[in-house]
């Protein structure tokens, strides 16, 4: 048995938002009330701290198999526990590809061997994400695949677009865009403005986002089947999720932390500022808040985008595009919403947990009978990230030596406490 103590417990599925502790056995949490007494079970102290539903990151690269230098299954997810996520969703774009059953099944394999949390794959949508041939869909969802997706480039055609959507629409998976029109992206390393002008960087224009995302909304009036949009950076392409959202479509999105806290003004000669999509204008991160805050926005996800230094520590031109993201995701959620007091902390966990879980068709909350799947986090500690002390095996943020206050304390998967803060050297630390 385990029982969470003293702890702030937010449960956006049911509204709760007061001091409670939770008791858990096995798997299941039995129990939430004030003051519970189990004489028997193992006792985490959460005072000060928020208990919340296992936040889901939708959206994530853990390299195997194939790049195994960058990240393994094992290092990745150690990494997603960490930064608190009970339960991630890593991309296809693997090598080989995640477009059959074999590969999503040996990624479930390794996954049970190793990870501290569950790993949910998303599936490609075509053949080696080639955008020619459907990949067998079915199969991978049998596996375990919990969604569609070509990510790395958005699903080439409008055509094949329909395709992927008339058929997962009857299976229930959503199917995630990664929307980039290529003919105005190629060549583009950062954003088109001023910035990539200073900088001599050949851009990437805002509308190649917004256009698929245009695209892709009309696909989904005709099918009617589930669309989520990845790593929404603009704000047009914000319009368009509204303007869908107005007419009854199954239309999701997401934001990542490194896009609602950056812009392509920080952006210097430093691939760790190399992302696709590239950091956006200030006035399309302000549409991001502003869709983070109103309810537009459905989820954060990190797009945890692991390189290997020997292919990232190159001249910006010649870098791949990604940072990594489990470990800084609640602090930046945190420092850049909550403190700033653009959205509440309910709101928050909200993006985390029953957001992300809605995209997948899943409803999850903090309540008696529950699955135990539990993120415990600060809203205020002060504490510094430092990339070399990362579970990653990777290195690429332009958070390294940044100043939070809040982050993860622990996380308890399926009743077990797979990751907590070692209390420091001046024992400030609760958990
Ligand atoms: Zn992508
Ligand atoms: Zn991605």
């Amino acid at each position: 048995m385990l029982l969470i103590k003293n702890g702030r417990v937010i449960d956006p599925a049911s509204k709760t938002d007061a001091k409670l502790d939770v008791l858990i056995e096995r798997d299941h949490v039995v129990k939430i009330a004030p003051s519970i007494s189990a004489p028997n079970a193992e006792v985490l102290d959460a005072s000060g701290s928020v208990v919340a539903p296992g936040f889901i990151d939708l959206h994530c690269h853990l390299r195997e198999p194939g790049q195994e230098i960058s990240e393994t299954i094992e290092s990745g997810t150690k990494a997603a526990a960490r930064g608190g996520f009970t339960a991630v969703c890593p991309m296809p774009n693997t090598h080989p590809v995640n477009d059959n059953a074999s590969v999503t099944r040996s990624i479930l394999e390794r996954a049970a061997a190793v990870s501290p949390v569950h790993v949910w794959p998303i599936c490609a949508a075509s053949r080696e994400s080639k955008g020619e041939q459907l990949a067998d869909i079915a199969a991978m969802q049998q596996a375990g695949a919990v969604g569609v997706s070509d990510d790395g480039r958005p699903i080439a055609s409008a055509r094949l677009l329909r395709q992927v959507m008339e058929y997962c629409g009857p299976l229930g998976l959503p199917v995630i865009d990664h929307c980039e029109d290529s003919s105005l992206a190629a060549g583009g390393v950062m954003r088109e403005g001023p910035r990539s002008v200073r900088l001599g960087l050949k851009g990437i224009p805002a509308a190649a986002e917004s256009i698929c995302v245009g695209r892709d909304v009309e696909v989904a009036a005709v099918t009617r089947a589930r669309l989520h949009i990845a790593h929404m950076s603009t704000r047009a392409s914000l319009e368009h999720i509204r303007d869908a959202k107005r007419r009854g479509l199954a239309v999701t999105c997401e934001v990542t932390p490194h896009h609602f806290t950056l812009t392509d003004e920080d952006v210097q000669y430093d691939s760790r500022f190399k992302m696709n999509p590239p950091l956006a204008s200030r006035d399309d991160r302000a549409a991001l808040l502003e869709g983070l805050a109103d309810g537009s926005v459905d989820a954060i996800a990190t797009d945890h985008a692991p390189h290997h230094p020997a292919s990232k520590d190159v001249e910006f031109d010649r870098a791949p595009f990604g940072i990594t993201g489990f470990e800084t995701a609640i602090a930046l959620a945190l420092g850049e919403l909550v403190h700033t007091k653009r959205i509440s902390l309910m709101r928050m966990v909200e993006l985390f947990t029953t957001g992300p879980a809605r995209v997948l068709g899943r409803k999850i909350s903090l309540a008696e009978g529950a699955l135990a799947d539990i993120t415990i986090f600060s809203p205020d500690r002060a504490w510094t990230f430092r990339a070399a002390d990362s579970a990653s095996r990777s290195r690429n943020t332009p958070f390294d030596g940044r100043n939070f206050l809040g982050g993860p304390l622990a996380t308890v998967v399926g009743g077990r406490i797979v990751w907590r803060l070692e209390v420091s050297a001046a024992g400030k630390t609760a958990i």
